[in-house]
């Protein structure tokens, strides 16, 4: 069986300590691969190369980084095919997402910030008079990168790309359910040109490999995307540390579609934000609300076409959703389609298993599910799911809605529907989320600040912002 590495000062390495976990494949629920279970003496090894590369990548120039990066989007995409059908294979995802989605959103990443830091400049403030302000934008370190499972190479090139771009050199974590395609990376890496121990990337568990890159002294940063929960044990952690900390955290998302919205527009994107990734996306929208005036017109065209969706293997070219990610994961989601009967909700399509041919018979296939007559602060609809379940809602007035919608401890994002362009805006302000889509779900540029408030987390990635939490601002003054 294979078994992958750590990639640690440029090299392919095992685990010091040997040891090993299984990862399983979601769409046949089967081991196929075993990945290091990382530890402390492994983090040790990365800090120290990252320390020793330190110096040279971080006075090299933005120029020169920018075109090493370069190289590592250019190799990801030439090697697509090969990681679509990694990522898929890893994560249970339709290979078509992957290959349209992920892998190409990763390549962007790369490319985008290889390009975007040659276009950072920083403040400078003149005291008339007096003399001038300066700001020096310098590198944090050694920073640490930990990522979750749902996206996997997309969100963990989020995170290292910003962090190489601005100097910093980096220990990097992808989630042990999900490792391939970080796996990938470091033989891209390699052939790319950047110096040994700029980039290293560990695998293993989050509560061993994840949290020693957490407590180490010498990385100064952590970016970390993935639960609540774990952000808020890193936060606990790390802050005592004084260690600059960014946190995308969960979400629990309304999608508010008002009657005089355009319909089939607004049906056809919200079939995708409520089931794209079989529901695993932190962006999606899980919580329905609709006008009471076209409730009963939205429940039977939508759950008509949930009927419809076809649930299949990955690399069936008809998949719409493919398997979720784990078999704690999937038990988890049917544990909260138990929890929303027993609220008082009806199932209206889905809340089953589905039945697959071998060799797909174990693997962790569930129908898109959705739920009506459920309280808007039933624990349901208040607590993140995290798969292909959402509940509606009808709703009567803006003020209504507006309370079902921020009624919830998270605030990632949140999407309307509605051709009155007052109501828009006016809503998109009272919404407390990071992200408001208006009449469109997951469209991504990715200068924007991406991130959420609330228990979504703490500070915010893409653009500038991401290039801001890379670097440690510094005042200088000179008078005249
Ligand atoms: P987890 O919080 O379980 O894990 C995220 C990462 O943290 C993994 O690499 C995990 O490793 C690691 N980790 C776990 N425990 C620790 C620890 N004690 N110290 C350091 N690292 C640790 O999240 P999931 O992977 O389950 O991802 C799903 C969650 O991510 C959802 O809540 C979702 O909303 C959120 N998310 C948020 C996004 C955003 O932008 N706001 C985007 C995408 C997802 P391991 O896998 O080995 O446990």
């Amino acid at each position: 069986m294979e078994k992958l590495q750590n990639f640690i000062n440029g090299f392919f390495c095992d685990p010091v300590e040997g040891k090993y976990i299984d990862n399983w494949e979601p769409a046949t629920g089967t081991v196929y691969s075993q990945i290091p279970n990382s530890g402390p003496k492994d983090v040790e090894n990365a800090v120290a190369a990252a320390h020793e590369a330190f110096p040279m990548w971080s006075s090299m120039g933005a120029q020169k980084r920018g075109e090493i990066m370069r190289r590592i989007s250019e190799g990801i995409e030439r090697r697509r095919e090969e990681f679509a059908m990694a990522e898929s294979r890893d994560n249970g995802k339709p290979l078509q997402l992957a290959r349209a989605v992920d892998i190409p959103r990763a390549v962007s990443n790369f490319h985008f910030f290889a390009t975007a830091v040659e276009h950072f400049a920083a403040e400078s403030h003149h005291m008339e008079g007096t003399g001038i302000n300066y700001t020096l934008r310098k590198p944090i370190g050694i920073v640490g990168c930990i990522s979750p499972w749902n996206l996997p190479l997309y969100l963990f090139s989020w995170k290292i790309a910003p962090a190489l771009a601005t100097g910093n050199c980096v220990v990097a974590k992808p989630s042990e359910v999900t490792p391939y395609t970080a796996y990938l990376l470091g033989e891209v890496i390699k052939e790319s040109g950047m110096p040994p121990g700029v980039l290293n990337i560990l695998h293993g568990e989050g509560g061993t490999a994840g949290d020693a890159i957490v407590k180490h002294p010498q990385i100064k940063a952590i970016s970390f995307t993935g639960g609540t929960n774990t952000g808020e044990y890193i936060a606990r952690t790390a802050a005592p540390m004084f260690k600059k900390l960014s946190l995308e955290l969960g979400g629990k998302n309304p999608n508010i579609i008002f009657a005089d919205c355009d319909f089939d527009d607004m049906l056809s994107t919200t079939l995708r934000s409520s089931f794209a990734n079989q529901g695993q996306i932190c962006l999606c929208g899980s919580r329905i609300f609709v006008e009471r005036p076209i409730y009963e017109k939205f429940r039977e065209a939508f759950v008509k076409r949930v009927d419809e969706t076809v649930v299949s293997y990955p690399d069936d070219p008809h998949a719409k959703m493919g398997a979720l990610v784990s078999k704690a994961h999937l038990e988890k989601v049917c544990s909260y389609i138990e929890l929303a009967k027993e609220e008082g909700g009806t199932v209206l399509s889905g809340g089953v298993r589905v039945e697959m041919p071998e060799p797909y018979q174990n693997g962790y296939y569930l129908r898109p599910t959705v739920i009506e007559g459920l309280r808007y602060d039933c624990r349901t609809n208040q607590e993140e799911i995290f798969g292909p379940v959402v509940t509606i809602t009808p709703f009567d007035t803006e003020e209504e809605v507006l309370i079902m919608a921020n009624s919830t401890p998270y605030g990632l994002s949140a999407t309307l529907w509605t051709s009155d362009l007052k109501r828009a805006h006016r809503m998109a302000e009272k919404i407390e989320s990071g992200i408001v889509w208006i009449n469109a779900w997951l469209v991504r540029d990715l200068r924007t600040p991406f991130g959420g408030m609330k228990a979504s987390g703490v500070g915010r990635e893409g653009g500038w912002e991401a290039l801001r939490f890379f670097t440690e601002p510094k005042n200088v003054f000179v008078k005249y």
